[in-house]
């Protein structure tokens, strides 16, 4: 049921209560409290959303790029002096740390500053004299009304991978962030708010299913964005171009890194902690398997056994937190479940991160850093994305074989590989069947001036999110051919 304290949608420049018969509660993953609930938004209030876009949509796309960034301009600001209360709510709702926090919005503040560029991003191109007297053009147009839907464990962050690009184009702009996490991207609105994009520019529409499946099945949402897990990636996919609407779906992942003999084992277990527990594991670029290559094996083991007991745990405002606690109880049950499926397959389970407590945070949903060793490259715990703080172990005798392993999957989002030998990253560069590669880095986030390159499994689509991607996602081309022949020209 609908509660006072319940979060508003921002239709038409106003901020207004759904109607909705039901609401979600978000709940702090660590203190377990409940922090305000979340309307399941109906598809009558995506329909106002979609009809105030497109009428907002007529004056926003003929006004000038550099006037509308302006207010991308001013957004930036904004975020710059608000970050430390935006942080400080994704922590609450999110649980990771305060300092995670900063970090994501630090790169999603990076796309604000891109999309600045539009007017040179989005440049056409010409040729005079394609044939005598005849000059041939290419500009790029906005599209119209533009949506995203996005996943729980960036909420500060993946919106900015689309909005920024999608408002500064010239298109109208719909968000329908995640159910679980819907704080953050309340408080995005109100500073876009106070930016002054003109109404029903920009938009907040609350919800789940119901709410995605009425944009995707709206004809006047020309295009859709997605960010989340795999089976939900791919549904959104084939929904929205079924309909006719342009797609860029990214999914799931589970991104394998190889570390050879002659990697800086000091500086590769550090690196390789973070990665694989920082955000508690809940990061489309978290390093999930780790391949030892050879001799790489014995060290590599022990050291990150180290730090992954030692990593301290706890509610991520407190001093000195390394990790919080995993979005739900349901998905601490389903990564311990997972853990103990690994097990049963024939892993060991090196570090047990499970039926540990932070001591006065007895509710949270704690899952400890865990490592299973020798997981067999065959069983289902080798190809499904756990998502929480768990590093499998696999290994292999040379290079060529780690490739194998890294290969063996449906993934594509990322690949890494730690080496002090430039042939052999050479060789992984080259035949790592992913979109993102990392060489001596752990995860592999590409800039907001690169796009986000994930492939098979881990992303629907040709576009990806972020930089030149995004400008021709959300742009047509117009081709213009025209005939100005000398003799008409007068002589006045
Ligand atoms: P999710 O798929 O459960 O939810 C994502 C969005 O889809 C939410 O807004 C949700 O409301 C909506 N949704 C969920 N089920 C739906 C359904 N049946 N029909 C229509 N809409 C539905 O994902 P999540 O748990 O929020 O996020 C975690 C997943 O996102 C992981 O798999 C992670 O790898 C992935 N992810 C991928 C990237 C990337 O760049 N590839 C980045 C971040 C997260």
């Amino acid at each position: 049921m609908t509660t006072p304290n319940q979060l508003l949608n921002f239709i038409n420049g106003q901020w207004t209560r759904s109607s909705a018969s039901e609401a979600m509660t978000i709940v702090n993953p660590a203190t377990a409290e409940a922090l305000t609930t979340v309307p399941l938004s109906p598809g009558a209030e995506v329909d106002a959303a979609v009809q105030a876009g497109q009428i907002a949509f007529k004056e926003w796309s003929e006004t000038p790029a550099v006037d509308r960034i302006q207010h991308m301009f001013k957004f930036k600001m904004l975020l710059e002096e608000h970050l430390d209360e935006i942080a400080r709510i994704i922590t609450n709702e999110c649980g990771k740390t305060y300092a995670e926090s900063v970090g994501e919005m630090r790169r999603g503040i990076e796309n604000v500053e891109v999309a600045c560029g539009i007017p040179i991003l989005m440049q056409g191109y010409n040729n005079e004299d394609i044939a005598r007297g005849i000059d041939e053009h290419m500009f790029r147009q906005p599209l119209g009304v533009v949506a995203a839907i996005t996943p729980f464990n960036f909420p500060g962050m993946i919106p900015l991978w689309f909005l920024p690009y999608a408002l500064a184009t010239g298109n109208s702009f719909i968000l329908k962030p995640s159910e679980k996490v819907s704080m953050s991207s309340q408080k995005l609105f109100e500073l876009l708010e106070l930016a002054g994009f003109p109404a029903g520019v920009v938009q907040l529409v609350n919800g789940g299913k119901e709410t995605v499946d009425a944009l995707l099945d709206h004809p006047g949402v020309k295009a859709i964005s997605f960010v989340g897990s795999t089976p939900v990636a791919k549904y959104v996919y084939s929904r929205a171009t079924a309909n006719g609407k342009r797609a860029q779906c990214q999914g799931g992942a589970k991104n394998p890194v190889v570390i050879m003999p002659d990697a800086d084992m000091e500086t590769t277990t550090r690196i390789m902690a973070d990665s694989a527990f920082g955000c508690a594991g809940q990061r489309c670029l978290a390093a999930s398997v780790a391949i030892t290559v050879g001799s790489a094996r014995n060290n590599f083991t022990e050291m990150m056994a180290d730090v992954a007991t030692s990593r301290k745990v706890g509610y991520g405002l407190n001093e000195g937190v390394q990790m919080g606690p995993v979005i739900t109880q349901e998905s601490q049950s389903r990564i311990n479940g997972l853990i103990e499926k690994g097990a049963q397959e024939g892993a060991t389970v090196l570090v047990d991160g499970r039926q540990k407590q932070v001591d006065g945070y007895e509710n949270g949903n704690w899952v400890f850093p865990t490592i299973l060793d020798d997981v067999n490259p065959g069983s289902d715990i080798a190809q499904t994305e756990i998502f929480g703080p768990v590093l499998s172990l696999m290994h292999a005798d040379n290079i060529d074989s780690a490739i194998e392993l890294v290969n063996n999957r449906a993934f594509g989002n990322m690949a890494c590989i730690f080496t002090s030998n430039g042939a052999t990253a050479r060789q992984f560069r080259h035949f790592a069947d992913a979109g993102n590669i990392g060489i001596n880095i752990g995860v592999a986030a590409p800039m907001a001036f690169f796009p986000f390159s994930g492939w098979n499994a881990s992303f629907f689509g040709d576009l990806h999110a972020q930089s030149r991607h995004g400008v021709e996602f959300y742009t047509q081309t117009k081709v213009v051919v025209e005939r100005w022949p000398r003799e008409w020209s007068r002589q006045f």
